[in-house]
C-alpha cells in the first residue's frame, strides 16, 4: 500500500463541446493509484447495482432474461435517478446474484464481467456532472484497489481510457 492521502475529489475535468474529449482536468489528488484487488468487499457485497436501460440490453444480450436479475425500482427510489430503470438482484447476505467464488484460484469473479453494469465499470469512481461538459471526478475511499504499488496512476490517460467511455 502507498502511503497517498485520499481525498473524496479526484480532480475536475472540462469536456469539448463537440468532441467530448478532454480539454483540461485539474488534478487534487495526485500520484492516485489503482488496481482491482477482486476482494469484492465493498462493490459486490452491498446490494445490486443501479441499471441503466442499456446496462439492461447488455445482460439481455448475453443470454439472461429480465425476470433472472432485475429488481425494478419503486417510484420513490426513482426520483432524482431519470436514467435508471431497475437494479441488479442481490442474495439475501446482499451480494450480487453475478458474484461467483472461484475456488481454485480463491478470488471473487463477476459472472457477467464482459457486460457488467455502467456503475460497476465505474466502481471506485463516481462522476458527478456538473453540466454537460463539466464534472467532479470522485472516488470511494473504502475500496482495496486504491493506492496498491502496481495500481495503474490515476491520470489523464486513465480517466479517457477507463472511465469516460463506459456507459
Ligand atoms: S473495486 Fe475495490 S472493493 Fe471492488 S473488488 Fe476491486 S478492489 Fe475490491
Ligand atoms: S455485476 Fe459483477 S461487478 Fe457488478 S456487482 Fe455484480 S458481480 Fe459485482
Amino acid at each position: 500500500m502507498l502511503n497517498v492521502n485520499l481525498n473524496e475529489n479526484i480532480a475536475e475535468v472540462a469536456l469539448h463541446p463537440k468532441t467530448k474529449r478532454i480539454m483540461k482536468m485539474a488534478f487534487h489528488q495526485k500520484h492516485l493509484r489503482f488496481k482491482c484487488q477482486r476482494c469484492a468487499t465493498f462493490c459486490c457485497k452491498l446490494g445490486g447495482p443501479k441499471l441503466t436501460e442499456r446496462d439492461i440490453e447488455r445482460i439481455k444480450q448475453v443470454g439472461y432474461s429480465a425476470e433472472d436479475f432485475l429488481e425494478p425500482l419503486s417510484n420513490r427510489e426513482f426520483k432524482g435517478l431519470p436514467v435508471m430503470r431497475g437494479s441488479l438482484k442481490n442474495r439475501e447476505d446482499g451480494s450480487c446474484i453475478f458474484l461467483k467464488f472461484d475456488e481454485e484460484k480463491d478470488i471473487h469473479k463477476c459472472s457477467i464481467y464482459n457486460v457488467r453494469p455502467t456503475l460497476c465499470r465505474l466502481y471506485p469512481f463516481e462522476i458527478e456532472k456538473a453540466s454537460p461538459y463539466f464534472f467532479v471526478l470522485k472516488l470511494i475511499p473504502c475500496c482495496r484497489g486504491l493506492n496498491v504499488q502496481r495500481g495503474k496512476m490515476v491520470n489523464e490517460k486513465f480517466v479517457a481510457k477507463y472511465l469516460l467511455n463506459v456507459t
